[in-house]
């Protein structure tokens, strides 16, 4: 019997990602793997046949700035095939770039039926909690949530319009970061800000849902006592925040109304006084796009150290600012840890996740020490060897490493909704 699959695009504003994954028995696994950069219009494709979902991603972008280049590698890395084309198509990046992969998908599918595309979405407004076939109606309302995450929902929209254009009889099922959040408790999502505000959509919706939903999904398999549990996740990539879970579902989140809220990331200022805002707007005299620019772009990590948005250079770096920004980092991170403890009633597990989360045994062993209070006591060594336990077994609170994997939790949901 020939096989299925789903496709999987994360569309950010500079980069494509996309996974194959094949149907087996309703799960699925890693097919192929690689990245689009449509800025550039060059994407490399890593050709992983059937291999297990826990293997690392193969993609990376390459050329920036350079003449258009497809690449496809097998596992181990090899090219198996390269294709580049006239700069001249850069006008129309996300379009040509899926073209490119669609076609080269078309020669390798062999028997395998694509039964449709899963979309990373970043916004489903008040409106999706829940997974939904993208039709130009829906496509529309998507597009009028773009006011709310402008940096990235046109990119998210501009991925499914492409498919939606190419392949019109194929589904495009979009996935939400927020539809996570979108049962949690009132209190968690308003702001005490005038009503009218709220009823427009001023609301706390929390992001990174589909890593959470991920972490919900994955969690019981290794801890089943932990199903229905008081949980705290922490996120911590180039975008950082936390959720705490009851139960299995999110009961809050460190992230509000934008991307911005909660923990310092990369380039992004985390929990602000909105006065600080006003500062720069009246006594500054600084218009909304340069602060706009200040708040996502130069701040964070980057703000604060003056040297780098990525923890790897801070953790080497001997000047003092390198430092400071870790220890605000952490400090913020151990705050919030204790805030969604207390708004769950307290905690059972403590999960890191993401770039930061899954790699930095230095974080972690800092948040876990930090959080003695607690409960959690670390286990030194099974920290440092990046054990997927981390505290040690008398710990009341047990502490957990777990790789996110956003592109599985869309494929499984994709194929919930199209083979229900
Ligand atoms: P993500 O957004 O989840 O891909 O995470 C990316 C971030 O993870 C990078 O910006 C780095 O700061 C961080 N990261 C990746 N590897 C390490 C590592 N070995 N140690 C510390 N930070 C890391």
């Amino acid at each position: 019997m020939a096989s299925e699959s789903i496709l999987v695009i994360n569309a950010g504003s500079s980069s494509i990602k996309f996974t194959l994954f094949d149907v087996e028995a309703g799960e699925v696994s890693l097919h192929y793997d690689g990245r689009i950069q449509p800025d550039t219009i060059s994407f490399d494709l890593f050709l992983q046949p059937s291999v297990g979902i826990d293997k690392e991603y193969g993609g990376q972008v390459e050329g920036i700035g350079t003449a258009p280049k497809f690449k496809a590698k097998d596992r181990d890395n090899e090219l198996v095939y390269e294709e580049t084309w006239d700069a001249g198509e850069r006008s129309s990046g996300h379009q040509v770039a899926l073209e490119k992969l669609m076609n080269w998908l078309d020669d390798h599918l062999g028997d395998t039926t694509l039964i449709g595309v899963g979309h990373r979405v970043v916004h489903g407004g008040t409106e999706y909690a829940a997974p939904t076939i993208v039709n130009d109606a829906v496509l529309q309302q998507l597009g009028d949530y773009t006011v709310l995450a402008p940096l990235h929902q046109p990119n998210c929209l501009a991925g499914i319009r492409a498919m939606l254009a190419m392949r019109p009889d194929l589904p495009q099922v979009a996935c939400f970061d927020t539809a996570f959040h979108r049962n949690h408790p009132l209190v968690a999502d308003q702001f005490a800000l005038p009503y009218e505000l709220y009823e427009e959509g001023v609301r706390r919706y929390g992001f990174h849902g589909l890593s959470y939903a991920y972490i919900a999904h994955t969690l019981p398999t290794i801890a089943p006592e932990l199903a229905d549990g008081r949980v705290v996740v922490a996120h911590l990539g180039s975008g950082a925040s936390m959720c705490a879970i009851k139960g299995g579902q999110s009961m809050d989140s460190t992230m509000g109304f934008t991307a911005l809220d909660g923990l310092p990331m990369g380039t992004r200022c985390g929990n602000l006084d909105p006065g600080a805002v006003l500062y720069m707007l009246q006594e500054k005299g600084m218009d909304a796009k340069q602060i706009e620019d200040v708040l996502y772009r130069r701040s964070g990590l980057l703000g604060l150290s003056g040297i780098s948005n990525d923890m790897r250079d801070l953790e080497h770096n001997p000047d003092p600012r390198a430092a400071q920004a870790i220890d605000y980092f952490i400090y913020r991170i151990t705050r919030e840890l204790g805030a969604l403890a207390a708004a769950i009633g307290g905690i059972d597990a403590l999960v890191f996740t993401a770039g930061i989360g899954e790699n930095s045994d230095m974080i972690r062993a800092r948040v876990c020490r930090a959080a003695a209070w607690l409960g959690i006591e670390l286990d030194e060594a099974a920290n440092s060897q990046r054990a997927q336990r981390i505290s040690t077994a008398s710990s009341k609170v047990a502490v957990y490493v777990i790789p996110t994997d956003e592109e599985k939790m869309i494929a499984l949901d994709t194929l919930r909704l199209l083979r229900p």
